[in-house]
């Protein structure tokens, strides 16, 4: 490695193949190529990696990141030297000859990076072998992991402080994507850093859209969802295990790719199907929460919250999941009241039953949203969205109010009439006239309401209960059975005519419908779309062949930006974000070999591909024909394939100019183009008084624009 510094800039198009650096990703570099200590707080899929792995490239001496995720080691390692960066690991779950291996590679200095997990960082025989070795930088990933505030506390990580003891001139950077103030400013004391710089990016992660459904037959809403997107992977969260079971059971009954993943599996088994996931073997995982920490999977197109989640915290790292290669990805959160319930039950079971419920009530404030979610959901972590998203549901279709004075009324009346003792199904029973045992046996049906709103279905009552809960007319005794009861409020409105506004539930309604139905797609799309298959086949293929992930060949954003763009040659492929030397190496030609192949067999088919005639000259140009061959197997005139010959040089395709032009006559058409300061085959033609024919002219012009080389 040679230790001439390198601009980032360089380095991120060069081993990572990426055009642009994401906002602060760059500023962060700057630091810690100052040799600044600093604290990076980025959500998930925000490019922390690039943060600690572009100055490890740029400096002399090895970056050691410690992590506590082993799982994700190997992975990210791997993923490293597919991009041609010297990377190892070490961790537990390598034998000592491995071990040996890395140890040998670090002191010949080979290395750039070394993964290692905090209990081998510690030990103090590891400390002295690194304190021979010249260290660019140590990165501390997960770095929450070090504070008892966080949700993630690690012991080992609190010993993390000898870092800064034992090298005190190797900088430090400490990322995390989950850390609040306290946790943050532990980190900084914690590890001991000087003065450092601390980067706080936004949680805002627009990629993701946002939806909330009812949960009404959700297994037919979640094989719609599916069936809509297919050839996609995804994640199903549930909130038990037979839940996951049961779900993947019924997703298979529908013809549907899916397998559980759950804590009370075998570790084989679970690994099993973690690996086949991230391999893209196994398209759909329904998982309870223990899914997800240790993977790193970048084409995950979608994550579906089967039941409410506890908090928003957990939801948001796990809808996070999804689009971590900046494609858009849809997320979507079932809602009902019987979760909210089981949630309360287990809020109240748990050590700290006010901070659990508070937060469960937050996670509700979200799912019954009427607002802007994604504003609620970053107001959530402290930060303010200054406009509405547009990419959630109550953007794309905001509710329309009504006038639910009356609806309202009955409801109320009903609650007050049943004297505040019974919950909210018993209260819609009643409203709709139920014949129900309990109902009759209680005597419920001489009550006044007793079927006065038999004319809304029960899910609708539900929902329009909900939106008084929300609206504060109602509130619920958790101590008294659940019981419904009537707030100050309430009691105006039922008993002084005060006014409420409802949304209309037809509109809920139209946006469930108008996410099961499609907007019919336009030609250029169906052709992006059946490329990115056609690639993601051939990704599939080679990522078998060596027994890697597919992602770690290209990502899904390679493959997108690849089957919108079509490079047909070396200089568009390497233009291509995600396409690095040394993925353009192990890949760039099979990828352009079937672009070209997908281009022709479009035109065959009679699609004509913008460009593709060129393909197609280029395609004979490489098998050998001449020039009068090509004219007449296209039967065009051979003019015109000159033409076409000029122009692909000049896109940067291999074609030499040399067999159809000599030297002299370059020379004079140069001299001619100086001469005139003109491009125009006319002007050259007369200023050269005929001496180099038409054809010529054109292919030496192209010679000239594309830099002479
Ligand atoms: P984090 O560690 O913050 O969760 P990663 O470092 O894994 O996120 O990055 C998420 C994804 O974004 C990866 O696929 C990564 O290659 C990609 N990425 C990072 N920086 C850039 C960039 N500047 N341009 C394009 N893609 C990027
Ligand atoms: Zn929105």
């Amino acid at each position: 490695m040679s230790t001439t510094m390198t601009q980032p800039s360089t380095i991120l198009k060069q081993y990572f193949g990426y055009d642009e650096f994401r906002p602060m990703q760059e500023e962060i570099i700057q630091t810690v190529m100052a040799g600044r200590d600093s604290v990076v707080l980025m959500p998930t899929g925000g490019g922390k990696s690039i943060c600690f792995q572009v100055p490890a490239l740029a400096k002399e001496g090895l970056c050691v990141v410690v992590s506590p995720l082993i799982a994700l080691m190997k992975d990210q390692v791997e993923g490293l030297v597919a991009n041609g960066v010297p990377a190892a690991f070490l961790n537990s779950t390598q034998d000592d000859h491995d071990q040996m291996e890395v140890f040998d590679a670090v002191r010949r200095e080979e290395l750039k990076l070394l993964y290692v997990s905090p209990e081998k960082l510690l030990n103090s025989q590891f400390l002295g072998f690194l304190q021979g070795i010249t260290l660019s930088l140590f990165a501390i990933d997960e770095a929450h992991c070090i504070s008892s505030w966080g949700h993630d506390f690690r012991k080992e990580y609190t010993q993390l402080q000898v870092l800064k003891a034992t090298f005190p001139q190797v900088p430090i950077i400490a990322l995390t994507a989950t850390a609040d103030k306290l946790t943050r400013k532990d980190i900084v004391t914690q590890l001991g850093l000087h003065q450092p710089r601390q980067f706080v990016a936004s949680f805002d992660r627009p990629n993701l859209s946002l939806t909330v459904l009812p949960g009404r037959k959700r297994v037919d809403a979640v094989i719609r969802f599916i069936q809509k997107r297919p050839n996609t992977s995804g994640i199903i969260y549930c909130l038990s295990r037979k839940g996951t079971e049961g779900l993947a059971e019924s997703l298979q009954k529908a013809g549907i790719d899916a397998e559980p993943y759950h804590a009370g599996m075998s570790a084989s088994k679970r690994s099993k199907v973690q690996q086949a996931f991230i391999q893209d073997r196994t398209p759909i995982i329904c998982a309870t929460i223990a899914f997800g920490m240790g993977i790193d999977k970048s084409n995950v197109r979608w994550v579906i919250h089967y039941n409410l989640p506890k908090n928003i915290e957990g939801y948001y790292q796990e809808i996070g999941r999804a689009g971590r290669d900046g494609l858009p990805s849809d997320t979507l959160l079932f809602y009902t009241f019987a979760d909210v319930m089981k949630l309360r039950g287990f809020a109240e079971d748990s050590g700290q039953p006010q901070v659990q419920l508070t937060k469960l009530e937050r996670m509700q404030n979200y799912a019954e949203a009427l607002i802007c979610r994604r504003k609620i959901l970053l107001a959530y972590f402290g930060e303010h969205l200054a406009k509405d998203c547009g990419n959630c549901d109550v953007c794309k279709d905001p509710p329309q109010y009504v006038d639910g004075t009356i609806l309202a009324q009955k409801a109320l009346s009903a609650v007050y009439r049943l004297r505040e003792t019974v919950g909210a199904n018993t209260v819609i029973d009643v409203l709709r006239g139920s014949a129900r045992k309990e109902v009759l046996e209680k005597g419920y049906d001489k009550i006044k309401t007793y079927g006065a709103g038999a004319d809304i279905s029960f899910g609708d009552w539900q929902q329009y209960l909900l939106q008084m809960l929300n609206a504060g007319l109602l509130e619920i005794a958790y101590d008294q059975g659940n019981a419904l009861k009537l707030t100050p409020i309430g009691n105006e409105v039922l008993f002084k005519g005060r006014k409420v506004n409802l949304y209309r539930l037809a509109d809920a309604r139209k946006r469930e419908k108008a996410q099961a139905t499609q907007k019919p797609k336009s030609k250029r799309m169906l052709l992006i779309e059946a490329l990115f298959e056609q690639l993601r086949e051939l990704r599939l293929q080679l990522a078998s062949q060596s027994g890697i992930p597919p992602y770690l060949v290209f990502n899904d954003a390679t493959l997108q930006e690849m089957a919108a763009e079509r490079p047909t040659n070396e200089a568009l492929m390497k233009g291509i974000s995600g396409v690095s030397e040394a993925k353009f190496r192990q890949y760039g030609h099979i990828f352009i070999e079937e672009i070209i192949r997908f281009i022709l067999d479009q035109r065959a088919g009679g699609a004509n591909i913008k460009g593709s005639t060129y393909v197609e000259t280029f395609d004979l140009y490489r098998q050998g024909f001449t020039v009068s061959e090509m004219a007449r197997k296209r039967s065009i005139h051979p003019s015109t394939i000159y033409g076409h010959l000029g122009t692909l040089y000049e896109q940067g395709y291999r074609v030499e100019l040399s067999s159809f032009i000599s030297q002299e006559e370059l020379d004079a058409i140069h001299r001619a183009m100086s001469h005139t300061g003109s491009e125009k085959v006319s002007d050259l033609h007369e200023h050269l008084q005929g001496m180099v024919p038409f054809d010529k002219l054109r292919l030496g012009i192209s010679y000239w624009k594309a830099g002479g080389g």
